[in-house]
């Protein structure tokens, strides 16, 4: 393809995970990497240098040059360097948190509304091919269970654990569950910073689905593991090996290939049994994956899997959560 029909695209913040869309758009055949921003101008001469990019001087200059921008600063940065993107005609695709508050999100959402602006959140899980392996079975969870954990670190400090880690498990299982949020309990724990640095929700949903979620900043190693459990079916993710495992109960003469029948379900003869599958795993680079779909996006050619109101109603809930923590605390 030649540079014609190319996305014009920019990065805006290449701190940590900023550098890695940059290296990322380099190489995808339908955008044409045109520069980074950053306010750091030690960063952005050295990451512009180590892609062969443009370093501009100033938000203006990026956006002049581009149709389409990656904004991966600070979370709190996030919905001022938006609504410039989007007030001058830009695509953005923000990392996740879309935003700190939801009133900056819906804020988003309204400037969008009917120019065809496309907006997507970096709620890069949902790419996980740990997850993508199960598209092919019909899920209706019933009980859901999330570790999410990691080693502390400073970056992500400048939000709740619920901003950072919990967020991508909530975007998760709201996607896995097709009904609204009926109440939330919650409670955590500040230990390394001033905000909460362990948290644990529950989540009960109108459909009588319930998620339980833990996550937390302070962790010996990192966990990311989601199980949920199904009428005659339990599953079990491990988003960080790229592992899943799925037991079902079936008929005993059902045909299935690629499983292992472990044990039978009933006593006394009966006509079922547990069925072990391990769904194949496509070995993909989820972030590839997330900014191909924007792009794809962008020219119109698909729909972004997690766009701006995914990003919102995500949040929404979080901040519950948060808020909740904070009045049980005090
Ligand atoms: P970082 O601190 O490493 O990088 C942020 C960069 O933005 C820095 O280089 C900083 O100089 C720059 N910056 C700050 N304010 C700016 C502004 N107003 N304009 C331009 N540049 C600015 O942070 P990070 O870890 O890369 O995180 C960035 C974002 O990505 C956060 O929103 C975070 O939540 C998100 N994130 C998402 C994931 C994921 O799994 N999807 C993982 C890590 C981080």
């Amino acid at each position: 393809m030649g540079t014609v029909n190319k996305v014009k695209v920019g990065v805006i913040g290449v701190g940590h995970l900023g550098q890695h869309h940059v290296k990322h758009f380099a190489n995808l055949p339908n955008a044409q990497l045109m520069g980074v921003f950053d306010s750091s101008a030690q960063r952005k001469t050295e990451i512009a240098n180590l892609y062969k990019t443009n370093s501009y001087n100033s938000l203006k200059e990026i956006l002049d040059a581009c149709d389409a921008i990656s904004i991966v600063t600070p979370t709190p940065e996030h919905a001022k360097v938006a609504e410039l993107c989007i007030n001058n005609g830009k695509h953005v695709f923000i990392e996740k948190p879309i935003t700190k508050t939801v009133e900056e999100a819906d804020h988003l959402l309204s400037l969008t509304k009917e120019n065809g602006i496309v907006i997507q959140v970096g709620h890069i899980e949902r790419l996980n091919p740990a997850l993508l392996a199960l598209k092919d079975y019909e899920l209706r969870p019933k009980f859901i269970e999330v570790q999410r954990l990691a080693p502390y670190t400073v970056r992500g400090t400048e939000v709740p654990v619920v901003l950072d880690l919990m967020i991508h498990d909530i975007d998760i299982i709201l996607s896995l569950v097709n009904s609204p949020v009926k109440n939330i309990r919650a409670s955590g724990v500040s230990i390394m910073t001033n905000s909460v640095d362990i948290a644990n929700a529950r989540v009960r949903f109108e459909n009588g689905t319930v998620a339980n979620l833990t996550s937390s900043r302070i962790a010996q190693n990192k966990v990311r593991k989601l199980k949920f459990f199904q009428r005659d079916m339990y599953v079990t993710i491990d988003f960080l090996q790229g592992l899943t495992e799925v037991y079902r109960a079936m008929d005993s003469d059902t045909k299935v290939s690629n499983t292992m029948v472990t044990a039978p379900l009933e006593s006394n003869g009966g006509h079922r049994s547990i069925v072990y599958e391990k769904p194949t795993i496509k070995k993909t680079d989820a972030l590839r994956l997330e900014l191909t779909n924007f792009i794809e996006s962008v020219q119109g050619k698909a729909k972004p899997i997690v766009d701006g109101r995914a990003g919102r109603d995500a949040l929404e809930v979080a901040a519950k959560i948060q808020k909740m923590i904070i009045e049980d605390v005090h």
